[in-house]
């Protein structure tokens, strides 16, 4: 299988945002269809022993397991990927997965979070009253006011988690500003983006790490 147009990545990245959504991370099969085909494998198949080893052992290009990758969720990361300014997208279930994963990616016990105080309800319940079972401790700030995310961070601050604008109150943050704050102190931020989308705010363009969208909300048109 192999990439459509995309394969030289210069091309599209100059491409039109219109062009990008409908044509970017499209890899099409020898069955040459026109739209993305929904590839319902976990495994694959291997020309004989050694490749199917070097595959594993990452020295040949190719899928292995589709927990790791998929053709069918690798269309969707490539093409969120190019939308959203970012090296490279995962996909995961749920929007909260994608939130669950990007912060425990960051931080160990013992480590401190700062987070804007207006987020959507379960990733509040997250930072608040789940990364503390873990030994993460969190404060929580009036994400527009500058002073106080200076004041919020510590020297253990490894991961800063901002929402904006905030669903469904549209509080806004100074995504730049808490950027360079956290990256002075040595934290990565999480950028939750649902509610702009990557058409209308790339976060990564000011500074983010990892930007997280939920694909039940506007991505997919739904009213949600
Ligand atoms: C819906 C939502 C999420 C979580 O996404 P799910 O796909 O429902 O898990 C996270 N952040 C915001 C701002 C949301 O609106």
């Amino acid at each position: 299988m192999k990439r459509d147009t995309g394969q030289n990545k210069n091309i599209t990245e100059s491409w039109r945002l219109q062009t990008k959504l409908v044509r970017g991370g499209t890899y099409r099969s020898e069955i040459g269809e026109t739209s993305e085909a929904m590839f319902m494998t976990s495994g694959y198949a291997y020309d004989c022993a050694e490749d199917a080893a070097a595959r594993f052992e990452g020295e040949q290009d190719g899928y292995t397991y589709s927990r790791l990758r998929n053709p069918t969720c690798a269309m969707f990361e490539d093409k969120m990927a190019l939308i959203e300014g970012a090296e490279q997208a995962r996909s995961t279930a749920t929007g909260m997965a994608a939130m669950t994963s990007a912060m425990l990616s960051i931080v160990k016990t013992g480590d401190h979070v700062v987070s804007s105080k207006t987020l959507f309800g379960s990733c509040r319940v997250f930072i608040e009253n789940i990364l503390p079972k873990f030994g993460v401790e969190a404060t929580l700030v009036d994400g527009e006011d500058n002073e106080a995310w200076k004041n919020a961070m510590q020297p253990n601050t490894t991961a800063v988690f901002l929402e904006s604008p905030a669903n469904p109150t549209l509080d806004v943050v100074d995504i730049g500003f808490v950027c360079d704050l956290a990256h002075e102190n040595g934290a990565q931020v999480v950028v939750d983006n649902v509610f702009a989308t990557p058409l209308l705010q790339k976060p990564m363009q000011y500074g983010a790490d990892i930007v997280i969208n939920s694909t039940t909300k506007h991505i997919e048109c739904q009213g949600s």
